[in-house]
């Protein structure tokens, strides 16, 4: 399993099905992936945009909410997981949905361990997996092969998601 973000030099084609398939996600707000993950990884744009959604200071925010991630050295993940610290079980929401981190907004079809994949892992989990996936299956193919708009598009949709620094 992948631990982290890198970015690939070059997507390839599931990439951009995986892309068109979080943009079409409609999640279910089940809850599973705010009450199962652990580590949850944060990059320092994460640290950034929590900071600023609570109105605090970067420095505040890494020492409230982080931990030094337990296996990647100099990186951070939250303090509180199983379930997240930011997760309300009794409204069952995400108190900084605005501000959730990276791997939050990835997932499930760009979570770390996805990236290149030939083909798309189905969390079984995951509510809106296996129904986002049906939902985009007729259109595998020529996700597969975008055209050059298309392409663009979603490249800049997934440069936007992974913008981490
Ligand atoms: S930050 Fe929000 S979306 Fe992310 S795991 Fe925590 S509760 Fe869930
Ligand atoms: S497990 Fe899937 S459906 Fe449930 S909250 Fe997470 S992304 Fe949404």
């Amino acid at each position: 399993m992948k631990e982290n973000y890198v970015m690939p030099a070059q997507l390839d084609s599931w990439d951009y099905v995986r892309i068109q398939a979080q943009l079409d996600l409609q999640c279910k707000r089940c809850g599973t992936c705010c009450i199962d993950t652990d580590p949850i990884d944060l990059f320092p744009k994460d640290i950034r945009r929590i900071a600023s959604f609570l109105n605090i200071t970067e420095e505040k925010a890494i020492q409230e909410y982080t931990i030094p991630h337990p296996t990647i050295s100099d990186h951070l993940a939250m303090k509180h997981s199983l379930p997240c610290g930011f997760y309300d079980l009794m409204k069952k929401r995400c108190n900084i949905y605005p501000a959730r981190p990276t791997v939050c907004r990835c997932c499930p079809f760009l979570s770390p361990e996805q990236l290149g994949l030939q083909g798309i892992k189905l969390y079984r989990d995951c509510p809106a997996s296996k129904e986002g996936y049906e939902r985009i299956q007729k259109n595998v193919n020529s996700l597969k092969n975008p055209d050059q708009r298309t392409r663009k598009k979603l490249e800049k949709e997934f440069s936007k998601l992974l913008q981490i620094k």
